[in-house]
């Protein structure tokens, strides 16, 4: 309950905002074919230690995807189709044979521009995006592969927390101790704050959403096919979040979800004069069409939200603040690159997804390139001038990422009515 640092609302406004009006909107968005598949390489090598190995847990692994529609993979193109169209396909809404490349520019540009372009791309991102034709990059389809309970716990699991926490997070300076202790963030200027919320928002959610879909049952028999009995485990949330069970720890970490959640709907609203562009292609005309409508229609709900989370407070003050912007992007792209050190394809991949869709938010916010309107009927010129650029699996991964924080704050209501009773 109540107000959220470093912001100017409350946990109730956001509660009744969310499951009222964003959550059943972008719940029937995100099973939509273009949000639903996403290209991943979840083979990348650990960078920073030796594999712990992966997890054998049945409910670790991802399931592959056989059908992923032509359309996307960019085979079905319109031969119709003008040419400043099939410009605003390739930035972000189709062709994914190349989308972390530059997609269509590559044939279009000079080698000059793409280089410059390859420059502000590399230099602009808050993550290590894979690229999409290493060897083991493959679609997934994530409603196949839902975010739930998995088993994936111990050393492995706490290793990747604490990197992230102890040594990508910034602490607060009276910390001298080996172990980092954020109940003083109060100590640190709003940028690390707002890191170490975003980083602790997410881990909120993810814990959340085991809670929610945890494994209730195992028994199958001997039906090794069956599925186990999946629900809410009160008793589970409880012990990450009651505030006696985590000596006060557990109210602030749901207070962090809330805090990321109206640092991802910043972005969304910033960006969507840009979103509302795109074509969302997937060779279907007709799922096109509604795919379009559909973002228009939450992204005005998105826009109406009247306290937004206000990145213009941060990173102000020249030299210092530029260079702390520098230090923010490194922990976060380290951060990224950690992912590929998670011991369990399934919480790899989410881990990977909301990652990516919380620096392409981040890269919206923070780079400067989304802070003049641009113009709606993009061509390639304004796509120069602004250096506007978002491939699909950012645009994908950052829809995703929000329904995921989404979805939390509507399981906490859940909880809430389970405890009661
Ligand atoms: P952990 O959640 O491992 O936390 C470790 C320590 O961090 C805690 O003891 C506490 O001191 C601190 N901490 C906990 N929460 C917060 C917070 N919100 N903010 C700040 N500090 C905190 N498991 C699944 O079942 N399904 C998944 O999909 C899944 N995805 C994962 C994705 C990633 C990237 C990672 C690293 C782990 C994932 N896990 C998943 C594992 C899960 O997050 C826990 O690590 C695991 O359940 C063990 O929980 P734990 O109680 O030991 O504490």
């Amino acid at each position: 309950k109540g107000a959220i640092d470093d912001c100017s609302c409350s946990v109730e406004t956001i509660d009744s905002f969310n499951n009222l009006k964003i959550y059943p909107r972008l719940n029937s968005l995100l099973q939509q074919v273009f949000f639903r598949y996403w290209k991943v390489n979840l083979n990348k090598k650990c960078p920073f230690w030796e594999d712990d190995g992966r997890c054998a847990i049945r409910y670790c692994s991802v399931q592959p995807c056989t059908d992923v529609p032509e359309g996307l993979k960019g085979r079905a193109v319109d031969p119709d189709i003008n040419k400043s169209q099939k410009e605003v396909k390739s930035l972000g809404s189709g062709g994914c044979d190349d989308e972390n490349d530059l997609g269509f520019l590559n044939t279009t540009l000079s080698k000059e521009s793409l280089d410059d372009f390859e420059k502000w791309a590399a230099h602009d991102s808050f993550c290590y995006i894979d690229d999409d034709d290493s060897e083991g990059s493959e679609y997934v389809d994530l409603l196949l592969n839902p975010e739930r309970y998995t088993g994936y716990t111990g050393p492995s699991a706490h290793r990747i927390w604490r990197s992230i926490y102890q040594e990508n997070c910034f602490k607060p300076s009276r910390n001298l101790g080996p172990y980092a202790d954020f109940s003083n963030i109060g100590d640190m200027c709003l940028e690390k704050r707002a890191f170490y919320r975003a980083v602790s928002g997410l881990h909120s959610s993810i814990n959340i959403h085991l809670s929610a879909r945890y494994l209730l049952s195992d028994q199958n028999g001997f039906d090794v096919s069956a599925e186990g009995i999946w629900g809410h485990n009160v008793g589970e949330f409880q012990r990450r979040f009651d505030p006696e069970l985590t000596g006060g720890e557990g109210p602030k970490r749901l207070k962090n979800l809330y805090f990321l959640y109206l640092l991802e709907l910043r972005a969304l609203a910033k960006a969507a004069p840009y979103l509302e562009s795109q074509e969302f292609y997937t060779g279907n005309e007709e799922d096109d069409r509604d795919v379009k409508r559909a973002v228009t229609d939450l992204l005005s709900i998105v826009k109406s939200f009247p306290d937004h989370f206000n990145e213009h407070s941060m990173f102000t003050g020249g030299h210092q603040a530029a260079k702390l912007k520098e230090e923010f992007r490194e922990h976060f792209r380290n951060i990224s690159r950690i992912m590929d050190c998670v011991g369990c394809d399934k919480c790899r991949l989410w881990g990977k997804l909301q990652i990516t869709g919380l620096g392409t938010a981040l890269k919206i916010l923070f780079s400067g390139n989304f802070d003049h309107p641009i113009d709606q009927q993009l061509n390639l010129s304004a796509v120069k001038q602004t250096n506007f650029q978002l491939s699909r699996e950012e645009v994908v991964a950052l829809f995703n990422a929000f329904g995921r924080l989404s979805r939390s704050i509507l399981e906490l209501e859940n909880f809430r009515q389970k405890s009661q009773r």
